[in-house]
């Protein structure tokens, strides 16, 4: 490492916000950074959906150390502060990677959806199905169709807007996932809207479907936060520029699910979340890379069914069992190494 670089990592005061693998991808390219994140420990979010499986927490949720445990309230941009429930802290440059939230407000009857974004939502959701016979998902997504494959013995119906399962993913995504649904007994339900949700059923604008717990899977936006901060953003995401840097503040850049680039559509997924991390990292650094998203990875997990794509090469059973596996184990083994 030169000197310049050297004395670039010591008295440039970095901040990351989130230690989730955006941030931590972050903090392993640069120790010297400081890392804030609200939880004391991580979850593994592919790993949440088993909780519904009757995974218990601990498979789940893991201690690790970051170097401030705080929730993030504000962020004075111009004075570069950042105010959290423990303490305010200044930075040269700032690194926002808080993640993600999912926003079913606008549905009428909310307060009776689960939502499905943290361990204390989907520990919520467990609860509700354990005591339920009826079980309806709003979305046809991943999330969707991975938690309809996890819930056994009830139920399960997915009210899916649109004509097909897994949009945004090849075409044979939708086949492969409709397939082992429909053995695995689940209904689901396209082009239907959700017009309204009571304590019983969901409403659409096709007729009434029972179910005595509701959980949202139609989707996720950047971090709620990130829409009452002083910084231009789409869907609670940070406005950045293909060097993640935010459209407001040359200081500021963002990565993973709380970035929205400019002109591009960018996946959520983890591999994207640890490498825009570590882009993010080396421009707040001093240097001038463009990111370039590669999605090189996507395995669904329906129940025990395995596939995806792993370098555009179609993959499933067996072999899209252990790259799934391996992934999730190397994120965990990252998450613990700062
Ligand atoms: C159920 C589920 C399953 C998934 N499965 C897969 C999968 O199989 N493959 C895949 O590639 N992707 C999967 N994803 C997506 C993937 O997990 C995310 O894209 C990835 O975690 C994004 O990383 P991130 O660093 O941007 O955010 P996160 O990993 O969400 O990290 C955000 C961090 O910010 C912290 N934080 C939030 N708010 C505050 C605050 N106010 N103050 C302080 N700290 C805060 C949080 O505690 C968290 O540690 C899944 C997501 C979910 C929800």
């Amino acid at each position: 490492m030169s000197n310049n670089r050297q004395d670039i990592y010591m008295t440039h005061k970095i901040v990351i916000l989130g230690a989730g693998i955006g941030g931590v991808a972050a903090k392993i390219y640069n120790k010297n950074a400081i890392i804030v994140d609200k939880n004391e420990k991580v979850t593994v979010f592919p790993r949440m959906i088993q909780l519904l499986s009757g995974y218990p927490p601990d498979h789940i949720q893991y201690e690790r150390r970051v170097d401030i445990q705080g929730t993030v309230k504000n962020i004075n941009f111009k004075e570069k502060l950042i105010i959290t429930d423990k303490k305010n802290l200044s930075y040269d440059s700032l690194i926002i990677a808080l993640g993600k939230s999912q926003n079913y407000s606008f549905i009428p009857g909310h307060e009776y959806i689960y939502g499905f974004n943290d361990m204390q939502s989907a520990m919520k959701l467990k609860a509700a199905v354990d005591k339920s016979k009826h079980i309806c998902i709003i979305g046809g997504g991943y999330l969707g169709a991975e938690l309809a494959g996890a819930i056994k013995g009830k139920d399960i119906t997915i009210v899916e807007a649109g004509k097909r399962l897994l949009s945004g993913l090849p075409e044979r995504y939708h086949r492969m996932s409709l397939d082992i649904l429909q053995k695995l007994g689940v209904r689901v339900l396209f082009n239907e809207k959700v017009k309204e949700v009571t304590e019983n059923s969901v409403i659409t604008d096709n007729g009434k479907i029972k179910s005595d717990a509701t959980v949202f899977a139609g989707g996720f936006t950047g971090n709620s936060l990130i829409s009452e901060l002083d910084i231009k953003n789409k869907n609670s995401k940070v406005i950045v520029d293909e060097y993640l840097k935010s459209k407001d503040y040359d200081d500021v850049y963002a990565c993973g699910d709380s970035m929205a680039i400019e002109n591009s559509i960018v996946p959520m997924s983890a591999i994207i979340a640890r490498s825009s991390g570590i882009t993010a990292m080396k421009n707040a650094l001093g240097e001038n890379k463009k990111f370039i998203p590669d999605n090189f990875a996507n395995i669904i997990e329906i129940g025990d069914y395995y596939f995806g794509d792993f370098f555009n090469v179609p993959v499933s059973g067996v072999i899209a069992r252990f790259i799934k596996k391996a992934a999730v184990s190397q994120s965990l083994n990252f998450a613990r190494s700062i």
